[in-house]
C-alpha cells in the first residue's frame, strides 16, 4: 500500500536513552536509515531524554557512539530536554483554544499534585491505516481524559513526542510495535495542535527463541556487546535487516548499499522475529569472506 512518495521523506529514531543501545533500537535506526536514504529524505535522530531519572548522558553518548559505529549516519539530533519552550508554547495554545483544560485533582498520595492539565478527549473512534498492519482501530473513550503535562510549565512525554514529530515535520514514523497502542493518544493531540498524521510503519517486535521478549536473560543484548565479540558492524545491519523483512528471494547476504536499494517497507512482516544468534554467527561469516585478504588475516589473527 506505500503510495508513490511525493513530498519529501523526514523520519526519525527517538531512543528514550535509559540503557545502552539496545539491538532493537539498532534496527529501528536501521529501518529509518534505510527509507531515508533510498528516497534522499532526511533521517533525525531525537534523543528522548525527559524522563530525568533514568535518561543518562552516558547512555546517549552509548547510542551515538553505537549509530557511527554501525555506520547509521543521520542528518539532524535533537534533544527533548533542549525543546522545553517548545512544548510550553503548545500546552499554552492548547489551553488558549480550549483542547485542554487545567484539571482539579483529588490528590490521592501524599505530595500528589491537585492540578494537572488534561486533553478534552473528544471520545471518538480512531482509524489509521499502518503499512505493516493494515488498518489499526481504537475506541479513545477509554483513554478518558489524558493527562498531557504536570503543569503548564512541565509537559509529559506523549505531548513532546507529539510536538516534536509536527515541528521536525516527520512524514513516517517507523518505530517498535510495542508503541502501537501509544498511537491512538498521539492522534488526539495531533488533533488537538493541527498537526497532519504521519504514515505509521510499526514494526514487529524481536522474540528470543522461545518466543519471550528479547532480554538480557538470553544473552547480549547492545550493539556494543555484539561489537565487543568481535561481529562486524555490516553483519550486524545485515541480520538486523532479516529481522521482520526479507527481499522475496533467497539472497540473504547484503551489504548496506544493497540493503538501501532492496529494503522496502512494505513487506516487513506482522509476526515477531526471532533472534537467532547462530544465524548471526552465520551472517558474520559470510561477511568477513567478503573482506579484503589484508583485513581478514586481522580478524582471523584476533580469534
Ligand atoms: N522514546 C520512545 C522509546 O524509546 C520511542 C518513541 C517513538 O518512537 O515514538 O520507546
Amino acid at each position: 500500500m506505500q503510495d508513490k512518495i511525493t513530498e519529501k521523506v523526514v523520519v526519525r529514531m527517538a531512543p528514550s536513552p535509559t540503557g545502552y543501545f539496545h539491538i532493537g533500537s539498532a534496527r529501528t535506526a536501521l529501518f529509518n536509515f534505510l527509507f531515508a536514504r533510498q528516497n534522499d529524505g532526511t533521517f533525525i535522530f531525537r534523543s528522548e531524554n525527559t524522563n530525568d531519572e533514568r535518561s543518562k548522558r552516558e547512555y546517549e553518548d552509548n547510542i551515538i557512539e553505537s549509530l557511527k559505529w554501525l555506520g547509521l549516519d543521520y542528518d539532524q539530533f535533537f534533544r527533548q530536554s533542549e525543546r522545553q519552550d517548545i512544548y510550553k508554547s503548545y500546552i499554552k495554545k492548547m489551553l488558549d483554544n480550549g483542547s485542554a483544560y487545567i484539571s482539579k485533582e483529588e490528590p490521592k498520595k501524599e505530595g500528589q499534585r491537585n492540578e494537572v492539565i488534561r486533553l478534552k478527549n473528544p471520545n471518538r473512534k480512531i482509524v489509521f491505516q499502518d503499512v505493516v498492519r493494515g488498518e489499526v482501530q481504537f475506541d479513545t473513550t477509554e483513554l478518558g481524559d489524558i493527562v498531557i503535562a504536570k503543569s503548564s510549565e512541565e509537559p509529559l512525554y506523549h505531548l513532546a513526542v507529539v510536538v516534536d514529530d509536527h515541528e521536525m515535520g516527520v512524514t513516517h514514523i517507523i518505530r517498535g510495535e510495542d508503541i502501537l497502542s501509544s498511537t491512538s493518544r498521539h492522534i488526539l493531540i495531533q488533533e488537538a495542535i493541527g498537526a497532519k498524521r504521519p504514515i505509521y510503519v510499526h514494526i514487529p517486535l524481536i522474540l528470543s527463541p522461545d518466543r519471550s521478549k528479547l532480554s538480557k536473560r538470553h544473552g547480549a543484548t547492545s550493539v556494543d556487546e555484539y561489537k565487543q565479540r568481535g561481529f562486524l558492524p555490516q553483519a550486524i545491519l545485515n541480520y538486523l535487516a532479516l529481522l521482520g523483512w526479507n527481499p522475496g528471494t533467497e539472497q540473504e547476504i547484503f551489504t548496506l548499499d544493497e540493503l538501501i536499494q532492496e529494503f522496502n517497507l512494505t513487506k516487513i512482516h506482522k509476526g515477531g522475529a526471532i533472534f537467532d544468534e547462530k544465524k548471526l554467527e552465520w551472517v558474520n561469516k559470510q561477511h568477513i569472506n567478503l573482506l579484503p585478504p589484508e583485513e581478514k588475516v586481522k580478524i582471523i589473527a584476533k580469534e
